[in-house]
């Protein structure tokens, strides 16, 4: 089939080549370049998710995520963001100060990157059992290298 390629140029200032199929109503190819004109591009999006998750990070006074690749930090920093969106109780909601202190204290449990990128289903669920199961895979995360600890210990 042919193509048309067209330049847009998204909201953050980078542009990218596009191919339309030539039998694309122009109606059809317009809509899709005003909107992606006024959106970021996927790289600058990407940063985007992952400023605003810092952020949110340091406003709950969550220890930051380690790795050894800055990008999985950075999506794992995203994940366990969205978790805690997931499950904070909504403003003005009748449940406790200390019910909040609790989940950060789960989420600050388990900070390997590697871990967080394994459930990164979550990012596209806001399904409850599944939330519910990464939150005890990280009990059981913590579980495993407490014995994993002990049993060092144990072979010194
Ligand atoms: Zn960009």
């Amino acid at each position: 089939m042919r193509t048309r390629r067209r330049l847009v140029t998204f909201a953050c200032g980078h542009s990218k080549y596009l191919s339309f199929s030539s039998g694309s109503p122009q109606e059809a190819v317009d809509t899709t370049l005003g909107i992606l004109h006024h959106s970021f591009c996927a790289a600058c999006h990407r940063l985007q998710r992952e400023a605003f998750a810092q952020r949110v990070r340091d406003a709950f006074g969550l220890s930051p995520i380690v790795g050894t690749q800055p990008e999985q930090v950075g999506l794992a920093e995203v994940i366990r963001i969205h978790l805690l969106e997931a499950l904070i109780p909504p403003p003005g909601s009748a449940s406790s100060p200390e019910g909040l202190t609790e989940l950060l204290d789960v989420l600050n449990r388990c900070l390997q990157a590697e871990f967080w990128i394994e459930h990164r289903m979550i990012l596209t669920s806001w399904n409850r059992q599944q939330i519910s199961n990464v939150l005890l895979a990280v009990e059981r995360e913590v579980e495993q290298s407490a014995h994993h600890r002990l049993a060092l210990e144990a072979s010194e």
